[in-house]
């Protein structure tokens, strides 16, 4: 991945560390770019950079979609809560205006596609069919399992399905995400074809969910 674009990603706030994004990219820049990708989980545009630099270089399209209004931990006085995504006028988090600002600085204004609101809400509109879906939003059983029924189905025979945060050690961070990639994985839909930190890629290899 071009040294600009990489440079753009590691100074963008967030959470993905560089060697999880490179495989990020790759597995999306191997997907071809027949279809479009999704992202759930924008916040300040960190991951959009890896995906959106291989949809560019594939001629396709990221679309990323979050509320911006972060996930329980992003809230005041939680762990992960960070004064530079507080938008003091509304008194909430808003992490729109710092993802703006990274597509933009990445040059991707034309490859990465926002989608603001719920992810419930699209899911629901939901029917483009996808070469990629990467799934990083809200970590509860019930968002993660919502983002997973609700997306999944869209992936084409062949398409990439991603997961961060997956800890099979309880220890070290919740278990949401850990159990819907055991769930893909036992459904017989999808196989694993690589693993990063808690990055974990799948391929659609049959259909159903
Ligand atoms: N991929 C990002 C990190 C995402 S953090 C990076 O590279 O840094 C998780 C994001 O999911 C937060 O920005 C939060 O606002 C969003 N989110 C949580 N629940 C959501 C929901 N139900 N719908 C849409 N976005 C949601
Ligand atoms: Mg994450």
């Amino acid at each position: 991945m071009d040294g600009r674009l990489r440079r753009v990603a590691r100074d963008a706030i967030g959470f993905m560390p560089e060697s999880e994004g490179l495989a990020l990219y790759r597995a999306a820049l191997a997907d071809g770019g027949a279809h479009l990708l999704l992202e759930i989980g924008s916040y300040c545009g960190k991951s959009a950079v890896y995906l959106g630099a291989a949809a560019a270089a594939n001629h396709t399209v990221l679309f990323s979609l979050d509320h911006h209004r972060g996930s329980e931990e992003h809230q005041p006085g939680e762990r992960f809560f960070d004064r530079q995504v507080f938008d003091d006028a509304s008194g909430r988090v808003d992490s729109l205006p710092r993802f703006r600002a990274t597509i933009a600085a990445a040059g991707l204004e034309d490859h990465v596609v926002a989608i603001v609101g719920a992810s419930e809400a699209v899911a629901r509109r939901w029917a483009t069919p996808l070469g990629l879906l990467f799934i990083d939003g809200g970590h509860s059983d019930e968002a993660v399992r919502a983002d997973y029924e609700g997306f999944a189905p869209c992936l084409v025979g062949g398409g990439t399905l991603a997961i961060h945060d997956v800890f099979e050690d309880p220890a070290q961070g919740g278990r949401p995400p850990f159990e819907v990639y055991s769930r893909a994985l036992a459904s017989g839909a999808f196989e694993e074809a690589g693993r990063t930190g808690s990055l974990r890629v799948l391929t659609r290899v049959a259909s159903g969910i």
